[in-house]
């Protein structure tokens, strides 16, 4: 997708959005546009102005009954149609949301505050994903062979059955591609159910799978606070597993709200990842990637390095050029194609980051701030990106799970004394380490408890690789065939050789 001027995605957002102005968005069940059994709804609004962006259907338990029981319909049909067959099928929702993804982009922009710089490559992420599982589609049926001398034994995979999917609201559209994409490929059927407060692309999403042919009831949203609609997914008999992305308390409520049906699931939860910075390492090089890793995405990033870990010897040099750069990142509206942070997704969460500022004033740290956007329209969730410098790993600014812009920098003496604070934390998503020595680096992702670690990059995905954390950050991991381990039930098949000695239980002479 090329670069569009601000005022061109401005034209294009009122186009886009003006089809969920006036009628409430409706639940897609069963292919069919419904509204909710209860008839109730809820409000959407802009976190660019606080401005009324539509309503939306708000589902409940007899909704997710609905889509439940149409997923567990189409299952028939879609577990069985072959591997080939479901590859075009999900090439083909690809090539639709590739031909959308400037719509889907501008919708996730205005929906979610995210910048158009980021969600332009969000979009097409999301047609990637569906490309690489749909390649997979034909061979995840195939398992081992795993033979001994009396016997063959071989696995074989098949589809679980009826999945739930449960998103959050930080770049909602490519999060929902990651976990939808793989279970359809391994034949299940899905019921999504989308964040409350970014609801739009997820109707996008199923109007592209529709469009490419997929059958009613494959793929099926319902709309809804976590609380009902959410709730109601992960209690549901006909659904025999939960692919969740969100808090970790929120994953720790769906486990025991899974618990009476014995549900699967996958996690992908919180994190306050650790960026460590080695006074031997390209400083040049490791400045960039700690600013992108989390002042892109307005720090609305799983996997952002939220904490700075840096060597007392370049500590105060490298903390200035930090507080020099955020000066100049620019705060925006996220459809200006030149804006880095755009406003947060809500008021509670605005209310949250905001916080921060004081609580790290309170616990001695330095408070370094950007500069706002100086035409911030009135009600929007604005926030310029800040720096918390002199902070410690026990003050809460390093301990919790803030989500927005902001940065908490420490120093460190020495090796191991990195690897005590970077692990002192009760999550483990992923970490960065900076450093020229070969032997240090294996040494530190070793000893580092996190399920990804990058050595002298920033996040760089590479899909059949595993993604997932340790700790409080998850449960299970995606990408490439750890996806289709967990859409699919492993059987095994022992078959004799030869006629091997068999047991006789009883009748035989006694002795
Ligand atoms: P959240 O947990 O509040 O909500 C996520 C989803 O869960 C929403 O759709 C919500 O409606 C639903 N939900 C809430 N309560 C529920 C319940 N009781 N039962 C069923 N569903 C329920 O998370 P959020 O605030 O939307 O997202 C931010 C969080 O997501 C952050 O903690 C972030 O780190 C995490 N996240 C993790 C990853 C990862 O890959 N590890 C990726 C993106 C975001």
């Amino acid at each position: 997708m090329g670069i569009v001027s601000f005022d061109d995605n401005l034209a294009a957002s009122q186009d886009y959005l003006a089809r969920f102005a006036d009628e409430p968005l409706l639940h897609l069940i069963d292919g069919q546009a419904t509204a909710s059994v209860s008839g109730e709804t809820f409000e959407n609004t802009s976190p660019i102005d606080g401005a009324h962006l539509g309503h939306v259907s708000s589902g409940d338990v007899a909704d997710i009954d609905a889509a439940a029981k149409a997923a567990e319909a189409a299952f028939a049909e879609w577990s069985q149609i072959s591997g080939t067959e479901r590859k075009k099928l999900l090439h083909a929702v690809a090539d639709n949301i590739t031909e959308r993804a400037h719509q889907i982009a501008v919708t996730e922009c205005v929906d979610t505050g995210q910048t158009m710089r980021f969600m332009s490559h969000a979009a097409l992420r999301g047609a990637a994903n569906f490309r690489f599982f749909a390649d997979r589609a034909p061979d995840a049926a195939n398992g081992q062979s795993l033979p001994t001398d009396t016997h063959l034994n071989y696995t074989t995979r098949s589809p679980i059955g009826p999945v739930g999917v449960i998103t959050p609201w930080n770049t909602p559209f490519m999060l929902s591609t990651w976990k939808i994409a793989p279970a359809l490929a391994a034949g299940c059927t899905v019921v999504h159910k989308p964040a409350e407060w970014s609801p739009f692309t997820a109707h996008l999403l199923a109007e592209a799978a529709l469009d490419a042919g997929l059958a009613p009831g494959v793929l099926n949203v319902v709309h809804g606070m976590g609380e009902t609609a959410g709730k109601a997914l992960t209690e549901h008999r006909a659904i025999n597993a939960i692919a969740f992305v969100g808090e970790s308390s929120t994953g720790s409520l769906i486990q025991a709200q899974g618990a009476a049906t014995l549900k699967r699931v996958h996690f992908e939860l919180g994190g306050k990842n650790p960026v460590i910075v080695f006074a031997d390492a390209d400083l040049d090089r490791a400045l960039d990637a700690v600013l992108f890793m989390i002042y892109s995405l307005n720090g609305e990033r799983c996997t952002s390095s939220s904490r700075v870990l840096i060597e007392d010897s370049i500590y105060e040099e490298f903390t200035a050029r930090l507080a020099d750069k955020i000066g100049d990142i620019p705060v925006g509206h996220p459809l200006d194609p030149t804006s880095v942070i755009g406003p947060l997704i809500h008021e509670r969460h605005h209310e949250k980051v905001c916080s921060y500022r004081d609580i790290a004033v309170a616990e001695g740290a330095t408070v370094n701030e950007g500069t706002p956007f100086a035409d911030a329209p009135a009600g929007g969730q604005w926030v310029a990106p800040m720096l918390f410098t002199n902070a410690r790993n026990n003050m809460r600014i390093a301990q919790e799970e803030i989500f927005g812009p902001v940065l908490t920098a420490i120093a460190f003496t020495g090796e191991a004394d990195a690897i005590s604070i970077a692990n002192d934390t009760e999550y483990g998503l992923a970490g960065y380490l900076w450093t020229s020595n070969v032997g240090r680096a294996h040494r530190v992702a070793a000893a580092l408890e996190a399920g990804m670690i990058w050595v002298n990059s920033q996040n760089i995905r590479h899909l059949p690789a595993p993604f997932g954390g340790a700790k409080a950050s998850g449960i299970g991991r995606d990408g490439g065939d750890w996806s289709f381990d967990f859409y699919m039930e492993t059987k095994n098949v022992a078959i004799a050789l030869d006629d091997h000695p068999i047991p006789k239980l009883y009748g035989g002479a006694k002795p």
